[in-house]
């Protein structure tokens, strides 16, 4: 029985994957990357920043042919994290989010939370720049606070812990395959989410088969299926 629903943040409730990405695609391409914005979603969506950080210096060594130090691998990521800075301001909610917040906050005795693979002082900006904090607040937790990022369980796991709800009592909804292997390796169901901006075709399947025991492609729709979870 579903006893609490988890967001995910980033392309679920606000569309911040799309956010600079084609300026990253450019800035990775002048240092000899060839990571196409579909890699770049396929590969990386959902993982925590030092993952990525780690997968993205270890393509640039091969690169280079040979170790990169320090300071250039952080001067290569900082300069990644400029392009989607620098395009901040046009961030938008995933289009009709606050939709299924709300059909999810009308629910008598149903929790909800966001657990995220944002560090929290992001996380803070990006939903309240959408408007979708005071949804959730105090319950919004960053996998800062664990040891491991997803696709590991840590950050599906402290959120249950956190709101009190038994992990097989709660629904997930993520839009990345990491994300959803996390979530069912914490053992909660995970419905697949594809109504942000990033989402290509094929993005739905790659859910699928991550675990996702169902794909919703718009909000629309997830308001609809989340406003009768507790008949389900
Ligand atoms: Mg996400």
């Amino acid at each position: 029985m579903v006893k609490a629903i988890i967001f995910d943040c980033d392309g679920v409730l606000v569309d911040s994957e799309i956010v600079g990405l084609d300026d990253v695609v450019v800035y990775l391409a002048e240092h000899g990357f060839e990571w196409d914005a579909k890699h770049l979603i396929s590969t990386f969506t959902g993982m925590r920043d030092d993952v990525f950080s780690a997968a993205l210096r270890a393509e640039y060594e091969r690169i280079l042919g040979r170790p990169a130090s320090d300071a250039e691998a952080h001067a290569l990521f900082e300069g990644l994290v400029d392009k989607r800075r620098a395009k901040r301001d046009t961030l938008q909610p995933v289009p009709g989010a606050e939709k299924s917040v709300r059909a999810v906050k009308a629910l008598d005795g149903i929790r909800t939370a966001v657990a995220s693979s944002s560090r929290m002082v992001y996380l803070d900006r990006k939903l309240k720049h959408c408007g979708l904090w005071d949804y959730f607040a105090p319950d919004v937790y960053s996998a800062e606070a664990v040891a491991h990022g997803k696709p590991a369980p840590d950050i599906f796991l402290y959120t249950a812990e956190r709101i009190g709800i038994d992990p097989a009592d709660c629904l997930v909804i993520e839009d990345a395959h990491h994300g959803v292997a996390a979530a069912k390796a914490a053992g909660m169901a995970v419905w697949g989410f594809t109504g942000g901006g990033h989402c290509f075709e094929g993005h739905g399947e790659t859910l699928s088969e991550a675990g996702a025991a169902r794909v919703v492609e718009h909000h629309d729709v997830l308001a609809a299926m989340l406003g009768q979870i507790d008949r389900q």
